[in-house]
């Protein structure tokens, strides 16, 4: 297994919506391995297969709740039903998050409360998980991934003249840019 170099925003492979897996092989076995030692190397609790360059509607995600239970798994070809997105005013604290390919930047985003997964798993078996709160939150953050869109693209104001400053900041913005965990810090 291999820790990738994880792309940042600016290039086309992020905002280009990927291609529906064909057939669980030895590529799409390897590339799982290596996006979940990636994503624990990041760390993050999220990862999707056009972060490591790869155009194809995979995603992996690993977290541990409040009460230490951890949720993991790989989607293959997820589908996605949301709640609709609550109204109100942000909280910055409880609703800030952030993606490895803008790394070391947060801002604060609704997203719905609750989510249902329905994806097909490494072996083949389709599964369905009923999420709320946090892992609801990762489930639309890397599924938005699949169709080319970032957290930053769904941002209210004035969090999206923010994002856009912060990118330029350092620089990105551009294509073929990405950094290696473990090897980069990127950090605030
Ligand atoms: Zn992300």
């Amino acid at each position: 297994m291999t820790v990738l170099p994880i792309i940042i925003t600016g290039d086309p492979v992020l905002h280009t919506p990927a291609e529906e897996v064909a057939q669980i092989d030895d590529h799409v076995r390897a590339l799982v391995a290596d996006m979940i030692e990636t994503m624990i190397a990041a760390p993050g609790v999220g990862l999707a297969a056009p972060q490591v360059g790869v155009r194809e509607r995979i995603f992996v995600f690993r977290w541990e709740d409040e009460d230490g239970a951890l949720h993991e798994g790989t989607a293959i070809n997820p589908e996605l039903w949301i709640a609709p997105i609550p109204l109100g005013a942000l909280d910055e604290d409880d609703e800030s998050e952030g993606c490895l390919s803008i790394p070391g930047e947060r801002f604060p985003l609704r997203r719905s409360d609750r989510a249902i997964l329905r994806a097909t798993d490494l072996d083949g078996s389709r599964y369905e998980i009923d999420a709320e709160g946090w892992l609801a939150r990762i489930f639309q953050h890397e599924y938005d991934h699949l169709d080319g869109v970032l957290y930053a693209d769904r941002l209210a104001h004035p969090h999206d003249k923010e994002v856009v400053r912060a990118v330029k900041k350092r620089s990105w913005g551009s294509p073929g840019r990405s950094w290696l965990p473990g090897v980069d810090n990127l950090e605030g």
